[in-house]
């Protein structure tokens, strides 16, 4: 099968060996597959990963344990857990300690023609959510973790920094549950999709910050987005991370203190909600989809969704 892999340099492999699925695996088709920032951290270190590439997918079930699941079209949760840890037990499977998480850790992703996946980790998609909808499932259930972890209410001030691919779905779902979030970010294209949106957003080079923010949601994907959301955040405020990002730099955490500040890391999320969301249309992806690029030219995909302004590319599998 062709695969998008890494293992210290990226390439597409015409002829990879197609995925052995494990007791109690599903054997995946895949559609079409979402570039994240994620993916180009990796080929920048990040996670020290070698396999194929790719978490945000939409895919047709081969063969499953779960006879009832053949054929249906399915996205599916990235972390592959063992149900057995201490974590696994208290309910906290997603931070599983022995679990692997597609195209990120010890398990090959969706940049292929065929992924396996327990049938666990599926869910099977609504007509009204159609492929390109589907693709952000995964990074939108992401976005719906903030209001997982952060109340927020018409009456907080919460500003998202960062205009990227992250940035636009949190942004979309804060306003969903009635927050009057503010979008920070450098891309006037991007801020335009906000004003399109309903969505108040600045461009940074204007920002004078003012520690007056109840809640900063970090996604610049970068070290500056951080020591930004602390000059924003006012003292007893939120700092929520969704920046992975594979090159450390000195930071000063003083302000973190001096202001009693609780920052909150903010991971994956829950893809029945973002499903709901996708199928009544509360959030708008069609907007997010920068092009559509053949898993072929897999490299040059990558490399065009690392450019500067540069919303979602997708990989077709056809
Ligand atoms: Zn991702
Ligand atoms: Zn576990």
């Amino acid at each position: 099968m062709r695969a998008l892999t890494f293992d210290g340099s990226l390439s597409l492999r015409p002829r990879h060996p197609e995925p052995r699925p494990e007791v109690g695996d599903t054997l995946l088709r895949v559609r079409q597959a979402g570039v994240c920032a994620t993916d180009l951290e990796i080929v920048k270190g990040y996670m020290g990963f070698r396999g194929v590439l790719g978490h945000e997918f939409v895919a047709e079930v081969v063969s499953s344990p779960q006879k009832d699941l053949v054929g249906e079209r399915v996205v599916g949760e990235i972390n592959v857990v063992c149900g057995r840890c201490d974590l696994c037990l208290s309910g906290l499977s997603s931070h599983c300690r022995n679990r692997t998480v597609l195209g990120i850790q010890g398990r090959d992703g969706a940049f292929a023609d065929y992924v396996r996946l327990p049938a666990v980790n599926l869910h099977v998609l609504p007509k009204s959510v159609d492929d390109d909808a589907a693709v952000f499932v995964e990074p939108l259930a992401a976005a719906f973790q903030v209001l997982k972890q952060v109340k927020v209410d018409p009456k907080k001030w919460v500003t998202v920094l960062g205009d990227g691919r992250l940035g636009l779905l949190v942004a979309q779902v804060l306003a969903d549950a009635g927050c009057p979030v503010r979008v920070i970010g450098k891309h006037p294209d991007k801020l335009a999709l906000c004003e399109k949106w309903s969505i108040r957003s600045r461009p940074l080079s204007d920002i004078n910050p003012r520690h007056d923010q109840d809640v900063v949601v970090d996604c610049t994907g970068g070290a500056s987005g951080f020591e930004l959301a602390m000059q924003m955040v006012r003292p007893r405020g939120t700092i929520v991370l969704k920046s992975t990002f594979a090159a450390g730099k000195p930071l000063n955490l003083a302000p973190l203190v001096i202001d009693e500040i609780q920052v909150v890391g903010s991971r994956c999320g829950p893809f029945r909600e973002a499903i709901k969301a996708l199928a009544e249309k509360r959030v708008d992806v069609a907007s997010l989809i920068h092009r559509r690029v053949r898993i072929d030219q897999g490299v040059e995909a990558l490399e065009l969704a690392g450019r500067p302004g540069v919303l979602k590319v997708l990989l077709t599998m056809d």
